[in-house]
């Protein structure tokens, strides 16, 4: 910018920068008031000093008019010093005050210069010294309004200097000297000072837009890390937080919240069938109906995966808590659009019930987890609410996840070994090793149960290869026609490095790989089905044997059989107990029959237990079968009767 626009820019009124022009209101807006009481007092001194000298209209009548003006405008100012304006008011506001000073300035030093001649010298010092002393007042109060100090320095001062100059007095001429010395000081020091003022309020802005890009981070980090970004519910960690702020808030014997969970049934399935996205479209589905539900009492968050949270944060009676359950039932039960087609999927429920205040979150979690449990296992689709003889449960599993945690594995696991036997040649063809654990507190601990907990502390590792080396071991024992039935758990099939270590136990022992067959659940598979399949892969590639365990408990049997390289169907000994008297079920082993021999699949039928049951079975074509007809679990050294002879 060159210097004449430079200068004339002092000169003006910028209204450019909202920000600046409402500091600078706010700053001279409180001066002002004080501005007009000094120049009033000033005015009045000098005035009254000259009552006996000049005519009344000019000791009189022009300063009364002048202050007349000037006590309206500081009354005016002194109401309103606090206001905030918006930019559109305070711009005008700025420029009529930067008029009010020329005005003023114009006034007041006409009417000083019309009185200076009028007094002897005291009285003519008495007005410079006025005129040097007020302008110096004014300008400095309106510091921040830099046109308006400037233009009123120069007015005053510029005249001044002049009229003294061009009374031609050495005296006279030494004060004008003195005046533009102290003028130009003063302008200068206006104009730093105003360009400081300038340059803070765009650093405080500077500061407020960085302050406000942080707030806005922050924002964001606090809604990535307590939102579940899928279905826009709160997720696990902001759920645990706020179950701990209503734990500390539980006052008096219980705590004065209800907690929930609900777990998808079904939902793998659709995952696996349908694929991940149509996966997504159900959480997002879930997440807009439980929505619907909420209210300020009631949250929901997902805790992860096809799991879900509640908290009522208010006491609910018993029928109370029971309809919402039925509610949140029906409405997740309804179908689900995925692409063009429609899933089925329900929710289980497990409440917490109103736990004592002194339980720990982690405790209400367990209890809420525990009624799920039980819901899971017998009364999907429905809400459970957790009672007394789930608290037994709870502690049980606690106590025998420690034991397991404590155990010498190596000498208090051990197998026990039911045979698998061939009807038509009356030959066991294979042993299925089932785990036993006799712990030195516990006792027996039966094998489902521990395995559950194994499974959940991921102990399961440890156990599985315990018993596996244990199994290896004996098989290498018997007669090379007979094979191994080793059941594994979903967690030992969740990476291929895990299944890896197993197949390396196998490949180590004296058992020839060829003879071991791997049982692996249906609800194994449907945990992670991909991880499911490259495990059961490199199990074929090894040489090893694939059974599917239990078929015909889960969901959507048929699905997995041909996506997965199984050996073996082993139909769940559910269907067996009623073939005798059920039509349905001859019909579905029949049918299972008929799809084995299609795919050239292996069949066993699973918990033959009479002699009807194993006839009604033959009559359906089924020729091998494993149940305590043909015999019991029974420890390795009993099996000797079943390697060699013929039942
Ligand atoms: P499973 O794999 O289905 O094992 C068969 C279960 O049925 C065994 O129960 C067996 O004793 C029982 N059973 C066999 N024949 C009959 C019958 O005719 N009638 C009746 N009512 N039951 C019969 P067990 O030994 O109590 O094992 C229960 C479950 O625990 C097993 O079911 C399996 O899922 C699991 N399990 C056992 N050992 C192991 C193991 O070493 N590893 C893993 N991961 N799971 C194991
Ligand atoms: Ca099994
Ligand atoms: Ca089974």
């Amino acid at each position: 910018m060159g210097s004449v626009a430079r200068i004339r820019g002092a000169f003006t009124v910028d209204s450019t920068d909202p920000e600046l022009v409402r500091s600078q209101m706010q700053a001279f807006g409180r001066q002002i008031p004080l501005l007009y009481f000094m120049l009033v007092v000033n005015t009045m001194a000098v005035a009254i000093t000259h009552l006996a000298y000049a005519p009344a209209w000019l000791a009189i009548h022009i300063p009364a008019a002048l202050c007349t003006v000037c006590v309206f405008r500081c009354v005016r100012w002194w109401f309103v010093r606090h206001r905030t304006l918006t930019h559109e008011k305070a711009v005008p506001e700025l420029r009529k005050t930067f008029w009010f000073a020329c005005g003023f300035g114009v006034g007041f030093t006409t009417w000083s210069l019309l009185l200076f001649p009028y007094g002897p010298a005291y009285e003519q010092c008495q007005v410079a010294f006025y005129m040097a002393t007020t302008v110096v007042g004014c300008v400095f109060c309106l510091m921040h309004l830099r046109t308006a100090a400037l233009t009123l320095l120069t007015i005053v001062i510029g005249s001044f200097t002049i009229f003294l100059l061009a009374a031609g007095r050495p005296v006279f001429v030494a004060m004008a000297a003195d005046m533009l010395f102290v003028g130009v000081t003063l302008a200068f020091i206006v104009h730093l000072y105003y360009r400081n003022f300038a340059s803070l309020v765009s650093s405080k802005r500077e500061l407020l837009v960085s302050q406000s890009v942080t707030q806005k981070l922050s924002d964001d980090n606090f809604r990535l890390a307590n939102i579940d970004s899928l279905t826009g519910l709160p997720n696990r960690r902001s759920f645990f937080s706020s179950l701990n702020a209503l734990a500390e808030q539980s006052t008096g014997g219980v705590a004065n919240f209800h907690m929930g969970l609900i777990d998808l049934d079904g939902f793998k399935q659709v995952n696996d069938i349908y694929g991940h996205s149509s996966g997504d479209l159900v959480l997002k589905e879930v997440g807009n109906r439980l929505l619907a539900l909420a209210d300020p009492t009631i949250f929901f968050a997902r805790l992860g995966g096809d799991e879900f949270g509640i908290i009522i944060q208010r006491r609910l009676g018993e029928d109370e808590l029971d309809r919402l359950g039925q509610t949140l039932c029906e409405r997740l039960s309804r179908p689900y659009t995925v692409g063009e087609n429609t899933a089925e999927l329900s929710g289980t429920i497990g409440w917490a019930g109103l736990p004592p205040a002194s339980v720990s979150v982690a405790e209400v979690f367990e209890r809420a987890d525990a009624a799920l449990y039980v819901g899971k296992e017998s009364r999907r689709g429905t809400a459970v609410v957790f009672s007394a003889e789930h608290e037994n449960r709870v502690r049980r599993a606690s106590l025998v996840a420690q034991e397991l945690k404590a155990a010498n594995l190596d000498a208090e696991l051990y197998l026990e070994f039911q045979p698998i036997y061939d009807v038509a040649t009356r030959t066991a063809v294979g042993f299925e090793a089932l785990g036993r654990w006799r712990s030195p507190k516990l006792g027996q601990v039966r094998p489902d149960e521990f395995i559950r907990i194994a499974e959940r502390t991921d102990l399961i590792r440890v156990v599985t290869e315990v018993l596996l080396h244990k199994a290896l071991n004996e098989a290498a024992n018997w007669p090379p026609h007979i094979y191994l039935s080793f059941n594994l758990s979903a967690l030992d099939i969740s990476s291929v490095p895990r299944a890896r270590r197993l197949l390396d136990i196998v490949q180590a022992s004296a058992t020839l790989a060829e003879r071991v067959h791997f049982e692996i659940t249906e609800t194994a598979v449907t945990r992670d089905f991909r991880q499911a399949r490259a495990s059961l892969s490199l199990i074929k590639q090894v040489g090893c044997q694939v059974s599917l365990d239990d078929f015909g408990t889960g969901y959507s049997s048929l699905s997995y059989v041909h996506r997965l390289p199984f050996d073996t169907i082993k139909i769940d000994r559910s269907f067996v107990a009623e073939v005798d008297t059920d039509v349905a079920c001859g019909k579905i082993i029949k049918s299972v029959m008929d799809l084995c021999r299609n795919l050239g699949l292996e069949c066993v039928v699973e918990g033959v237990e009479t002699e009807s049951q194993c006839e009604m079975l033959t009559a359906l074509g089924c020729r091998v079968m494993q149940g305590y007809l043909f015999g019991k679990p029974m420890p390795a050294e009993a099996l000797q009767f079943f390697q060699a002879n013929v039942v």
